[in-house]
């Protein structure tokens, strides 16, 4: 029964083959890089990627998105050719572009392109409720995750401490668990904190506060403030209070925001396709996920991009008058 099912299903997929009309569109197959299941960059290439395919038909375009290590294996990834567009924070993108900071021995990447930026990512600590942390400086000598290396958190992170004149031995343990670990680790008492780069609200962070009465730390001090100073891709940020359960307070940081990324050898139309998809049903897009509630075309376009726009965003842009 199975066996000649099996044959069935091939014979009629022969057939459909075979009766394709001339000239039918190619199925193209597309991967978003995104980040730990549990952030939000995850949930963006989702909603991309299901308003994509929702017009498969006309544009032959068939979407997926990967679970990733973050921002700089993203941008790695497209580099190598074997991701077409991923999630990168806006100063992983600048540095990538350029080939400064962590990327300068590999060289500025001049075929990366910019596509649109995102909601906004606040650097966000947080902290074991008994660990009695009350700044980001009480950390010294506790358990602290910086982050797996390829996340564009750790790449923050490292700028943070390198600002603070820190080395990852200030800590008793710099752990290096991915995003979607930290939040357990800290309710099992197995790390005093973690930094992670992301939009708000986040399930992520949800998790922790809810779980174990998580804390969020203010990341304020004149490190802070010379990292704003001195990149253009910093801003300082607030992450409302009550937002998360056990923190009514609003918490002071900074932060860059979420940017699409590409390169210059993916095809324009593939491009043009994923971000008309975005644009064209912007009301349903702005609805699947609560980070995107303060999104602005106008802004997309523009905020937090420093490699140039790719070929296909542009066209988009300039036929709908958002250049
Ligand atoms: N900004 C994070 C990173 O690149 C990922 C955040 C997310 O997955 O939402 O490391």
């Amino acid at each position: 029964m199975t066996k000649s099912l099996v044959a069935l299903a091939v014979a009629g997929a022969l057939l459909t083959l075979g009766s394709a009309p001339a000239g039918a569109q190619q199925q193209k197959f597309i991967t978003i890089g995104t980040g730990g299941v549990t952030g939000v960059y995850y949930a963006v290439g989702g909603a991309i990627c299901r308003l994509v395919n929702k017009d498969r038909k006309a544009h032959g375009i068939r979407c997926s998105v990967e679970s990733t290590g973050g921002s700089v294996f993203n941008v790695n990834t497209i580099k190598a050719g074997e991701l077409d567009l991923g999630m990168a924070q806006s100063d992983v993108q600048y540095l990538a572009y350029k080939g400064d900071g962590s990327f300068k021995s590999a060289g500025a990447y001049g075929d990366l392109r910019a596509v649109f930026s995102v909601h906004p990512e606040p650097f966000t600590v947080a902290a074991r409720k008994e660990a009695n942390i009350k700044s980001f400086a009480d950390f010294k000598g506790k358990r602290f995750n910086v982050g797996n290396p390829g996340s564009g958190t750790r790449n923050s992170m490292e700028e943070l401490l390198g600002a603070m004149g820190w080395t990852m031995s200030d800590f008793a343990l710099a752990s290096e668990l991915k995003a979607d670990e930290h939040g357990p680790a800290l309710c099992d008492n197995k790390i005093d904190g973690f930094f992670y780069g992301v939009g708000h609200p986040s399930a992520n962070i949800q998790d922790p506060t809810t779980t174990c009465g998580a804390q969020l730390i203010s990341l304020t001090g004149p490190a802070v403030d010379k990292l704003v100073k001195e990149h253009p891709y910093y801003a300082y940020a607030t992450i409302a209070g009550g937002l998360y359960s056990n923190n009514p307070q609003a918490t002071q940081t900074y932060g860059v925001l979420a940017t699409m990324v590409s390169s210059a050898k993916v095809p324009a139309d593939v491009v043009y396709q994923v971000v008309k998809a975005t644009f064209d049903n912007f009301d349903e897009f702005k609805k699947l996920h609560p980070a995107f509630a303060h999104l602005d075309p106008k802004k997309m376009v523009k905020d937090g991009l420093s490699a140039p726009l790719h070929e296909g965003a542009l066209r988009y842009y300039k036929e709908k008058g958002l250049m």
